[in-house]
């Protein structure tokens, strides 16, 4: 089989007028960005405004191995396989950062014969979104020191910032830094430190704003700093929130892209799934369902994390309720969870299949109390034995749960199809979507809820810090917030040691934050690294450019 990057540069892609065609959008109604790249004008979300909505599908995994469970992957194939049954559907999907895509080796824009494309266009610059974040987060912090610089007047205490520089980049060298040195005209000399790109704040807010208004609403609620005498700082008190919006008004607007099959994607928006809420922007999953029939999404993790954060945080707070969900789940995975090392998933193993199968039983029953609809996806990969197949769908058929083998991976849409059937079907299947808690819950019982309804976990420990950090957060209003989890993704526990599902044990929140514009509390179990390194291999040593200047290396 072709790489990845073969497979995406071998592409019929088509024009970008033609895919916005397809979806009734006219040209005057894009900004391309090349002939395969456009963003979409808000003209659309206006025109469209009365229409009915069309069917959300949220696309979520089990618990994973190291490698990833295929869950972009089989967003893109399922999307395809939908046109292929003669569906109107559309993907909407996380843009990629910059930054892993030279550090390990993995894409973001699915893989095999289910990819978006461009593809080398999505993993590097692609229309510019992270870079204007980027700069919009960093004007923020230079805004901030300024003000520190020229006399003070709020009174900000140096050690006491809240908010990071930004870089899309692996570079650990940056994470805890000392800034200003060289005396009295380059400022006062602060511990500082940066974060990744998709971690900072203002990408949770760009993906949780209904408009730029409302984005430049949330930018300045943004908590940067705390005075002498302990009273909050927002952005809105540096006045850098206008001059960031200004800086993020095109990069507000979703992009349209297209499948190898060129079935139309929105990609846009892209934060982290631990310490942000882990999906694309509310405005392209918005403009999705205006488009077409179906819009099929994807929440990073799994659905201990994703899934439980899409519901709580994303359709709490844009007025969305999905239709169906698919569960990915994987052969290997199982295995994993059942006990076996990364470097013996390919050999058949019933025994520890049928171990680590309580962890997809686990995530069917989670997903059961939002009260929708769930299908499995059982996700083929090439060294899985017929037997190994045969235990999931059995499992699957004891647990009342419609499930389907998809090979999108090697086949793309057609892989897909049957997988696409149930998902229809579920579509219009009784849906009582509810989110897990009610915002009036005190917090300290909204994380309690997500802990024992979710997690397994027979209660919450929290560190005095944590405590000291919630109850402040609780005096400064938040306390109808949700509450967005970081927690490893390899477990459903907080400790990514403990496969399978879990029993007796407690969770810490070591921690907590206020993503106040964003509008959520997050609370850390374990520690969570929001500014990635690069390994001892990074992919950065194969990526190239060929004789004739094309990218080799890239997946
Ligand atoms: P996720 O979105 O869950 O992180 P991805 O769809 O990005 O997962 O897939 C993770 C990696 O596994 C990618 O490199 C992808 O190409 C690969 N992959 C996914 N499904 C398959 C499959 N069925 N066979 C082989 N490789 C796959
Ligand atoms: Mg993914």
């Amino acid at each position: 089989m072709l790489t990845d990057i073969e497979i995406a540069q071998n592409a019929k892609m088509k024009d970008i007028n033609k895919i916005a065609a397809s979806l009734g959008i006219s040209s005057d109604e894009i900004d391309p960005y090349g002939h395969y790249k456009a963003k979409i004008s808000d003209s659309v979300m206006e025109r469209l405004k009365d229409k009915k909505d069309g069917k959300l599908i949220l696309v979520t995994a089990v618990n994973p191995t190291p490698a990833g469970e295929g869950k972009t992957t089989v967003s893109i194939g399922l999307g395809e396989a939908m046109s292929q049954i003669g569906k109107k559907a559309i993907i909407a999907l996380r843009e990629p950062s910059l930054g892993p895509v030279f550090g390990i080796k993995g894409g973001a824009a699915g893989g095999g014969y289910s990819q978006v494309v461009p593809m080398e266009d999505i993993n590097l610059h692609f229309t510019g979104d992270m870079h204007a974040i980027t700069s919009a987060n960093n004007l923020m912090c230079a805004m901030l020191d300024n003000s520190i610089q020229q006399g003070n007047e709020l009174n900000i205490d140096p050690r006491r910032i809240q908010v990071k520089r930004c870089l899309d980049m692996n570079d650990r060298a940056l994470r805890n830094i000392i800034n200003s040195l060289g005396g009295k005209l380059n400022g006062i000399p602060r511990e500082d430190h940066f974060c990744i790109t998709v971690a900072s704040e203002v990408m949770a807010i760009l993906c949780l704003a209904s408009d730029l208004f409302d984005l430049r609403e949330r930018l300045g609620n943004i908590l940067v700093a705390y005075t002498f005498d302990g009273q909050p700082v927002y952005c809105k008190d540096i006045k850098a929130n206008g001059a960031m919006t200004v800086l993020l008004k095109e990069a507000i607007k979703p992009n349209l892209v297209q499948t190898l099959e060129n079935t139309p994607a929105i990609m846009h928006g892209g934060p982290f799934a631990n310490i942000a809420h882990g999906c694309n922007s509310v405005r392209a999953t918005k403009t999705a369902l205006k488009l077409a029939d179906y819009t099929i999404t994807e929440a990073g993790f799994g659905s201990d994390l994703g899934a439980e954060k899409f519901m709580d945080i994303k359709c709490r707070f844009a007025g969305l309720a999905p239709s169906c969900v698919v569960l990915v789940s994987t052969v290997r995975s199982m295995k994993y969870n059942g006990g076996v090392a990364k470097e013996d998933l390919k050999e058949e193993n019933l025994e520890a299949l049928k171990k680590g199968s309580v962890n997809l039983g686990a995530h069917i029953d989670n997903l059961k109390k939002f009260g929708v609809p769930v299908v499995v996806a059982i996700n083929h990969f090439y060294a899985d034995t017929q037997a190994e197949i045969d235990y999931i769908e059995q499992y699957c058929k004891e647990k009342g749960a419609d499930f389907a083998v998809t090979k999108c991976f090697a086949e793309g849409g057609k892989g897909g199809t049957q997988l696409a059937q149930k998902v229809v079907d579920a579509c219009e299947k009784e849906n009582n979507f509810h989110c897990l808690y009610d915002l009036d819950m005190p917090v300290y019982e909204k994380i309690e809820t997500i802990a024992k309804e979710i997690y397994g976990a027979d209660g919450v420990d929290f560190t005095k810090e944590a405590r000291n950090a919630i109850d402040g957060f609780i005096k400064l209003g938040a306390d109808k917030m949700p509450v967005c989890m970081a927690k490893t993704q390899y477990s459903l526990s907080d400790n990514p040691k403990l496969l399978g599902k879990p029993e007796n044990f407690r969770i810490t929140v070591s921690s907590a934050s206020l993503s106040n514009g964003a509008g959520f509390i997050v609370c850390q179990t374990g520690s969570i690294m929001t500014m990635p390194g690069l390994s001892k291999s990074p992919a950065a040593y194969r990526i190239d450019i060929d004789e004739n200047g094309n990218t080799v290396g890239l997946f």
